[in-house]
């Protein structure tokens, strides 16, 4: 990339310089916790940094990819859905594929493991639509450590497969059931319980947000779906994609995606949910429609409602329904590296539909973001090659697609 474009950033040692030692990507970031709960995350900032460069965790959490979950996943063509299309190229990195269906075990795994580098015994995390606590379960039986899953009353109710799959894989799911009784509470809810206990227990957010250092371990962790594609797509046809388009919720399948080419001539493109519309309450297209502000514990931009308070957020994708976005994604948008996109529940859907009736390959409703807005893309360019990441399967939506949007049969 061009350096007028960029704000001068040299993004071939980008990783080393970003974040800084605070926790900062430009003003973005940073750790604004509790004075009590400081200790607790400089004790992880300092294990991380320790541990993470050691031959032995790097071999370990290799082998645990390679074993267990089923890494690498596949980049796929959609020759198909191209052709139906009538564009550009479009191809999947196939993170449905990953155990456990979606992309979040990969930082999920790299917390557990750096969880039993530092001799804890327990993770606690809050969940919204429960993908997180899924994940989080699943690497905690995998470990041996016990899991402590936070989760709003309204949530539980909503999510009943997920809080199965949970107490099935052994984890103690807290029902919090105080104000809106969602997510925030649920965060809230966490963050007492993990004071408690830090000694004891790690913290283990669910995408590339929170107090410095989680925006840059999960980024670390799961920026081998994006080494992996960047290697993979060059193998399939000896070039690079023109654009990298992934869905953002909080930000992390999409993070795992675009360090691997942040020093290509490869476009970038973050994919927001517009839900139902430009209404505060009926998206949760945060670049779109946001400000700067502080919430759960660092800088960024975030949805705010009149009293500056996070608004509510609303998308299809109950994955993406979060108010705010990583601060890494405020600093690349910045800086002009990577831009933002929406796609409405409508498009979605009927992404979902076409990819599942092409390709025989069921969608996430958040994939579908993702998938809707690389159809976009390719018609408008007519020819090239877009990658988009599949970033986790459908089968938790199919039944509320079938009920809200019937069968796809005439789409
Ligand atoms: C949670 C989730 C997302 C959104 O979270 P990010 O942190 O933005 O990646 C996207 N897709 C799937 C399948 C998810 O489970």
């Amino acid at each position: 990339m061009e350096n007028q474009e960029t704000k001068g950033i040299d993004f071939r040692c980008y990783l080393r310089h970003y974040p800084d030692a605070q926790g900062y990507f430009g003003r973005f970031g940073g750790a604004y916790v509790p004075a009590e709960l400081e200790p607790a995350f400089k004790e992880i900032t300092q294990a991380y940094h320790s541990i993470c460069h050691s031959a032995q965790f790097i071999n370990e959490l290799r082998r645990i990819r390679r074993e267990f979950q089923g890494r690498p996943t596949p980049v796929y063509h959609c020759e198909r859905l191209s052709r139906l299309n009538g564009g550009a190229q479009i191809y999947l990195k196939r993170e449905d594929l990953n155990h456990t269906g979606a992309h979040k075990l990969n930082h999920c795994m790299g917390e557990g493991l750096l969880a039993k580098y530092m001799g804890k015994k327990k993770m606690i995390a809050e969940t919204g639509a429960g993908q997180h606590g899924v994940a989080l379960a699943t690497a905690a039986a995998y470990f041996g450590l016990e899991c402590e899953i936070h989760m709003g009353e309204v949530d539980i109710a909503k999510q009943a497969p997920n809080v199965t799959r949970m107490r099935m894989l052994g984890a103690k799911v807290v029902c919090v059931t105080k104000g809106q009784k969602t997510l925030k509470e649920a965060v809230d809810s966490a963050f007492e319980a993990y004071l408690r206990d830090y000694k004891t227990a790690i913290y283990c957010i669910g995408s590339v947000l929170g107090p410095h250092p989680f925006p840059l371990m999960v980024r670390d962790f799961q920026k081998v779906v994006g080494d992996e594609a960047r290697e993979q797509f060059i193998e399939m046809t000896g070039i690079l994609p023109d654009v990298v388009c992934a869905a953002v919720g909080g930000g992390s399948n999409s993070m795992g995606m675009f360090p691997a080419f942040l020093n290509d001539p490869v476009e970038l493109v973050g994919v927001e949910p517009l839900g139902r519309g430009d209404g505060v309450g009926e998206n949760a297209a945060t670049m779109a429609f946001g400000t700067e502000g502080v919430m759960h514990g660092f800088n960024s931009i975030m949805l705010k409602d009149t009293n500056g308070e996070p608004a509510p957020a609303y998308s299809v994708a109950s994955g993406l329904d979060y108010p705010g976005v990583g601060p890494e994604h405020a600093f690349l948008r910045d800086v002009g590296r990577v831009s933002y996109a929406t796609v409405s529940d409508d498009e979605a859907v009927d992404a979902f539909f076409k990819l599942t009736r092409c390709e025989g390959i069921i969608p996430a409703l958040e994939s579908a973001h993702a998938v809707a807005y690389a159809m976009r893309r390719a018609k408008e360019m007519g020819t090239g090659a877009i990658l988009a990441n599949c970033s986790g399967r459908g089968d938790k939506d199919v039944d509320f697609v079938a009920e809200h949007y019937g069968f796809g049969e005439d789409r």
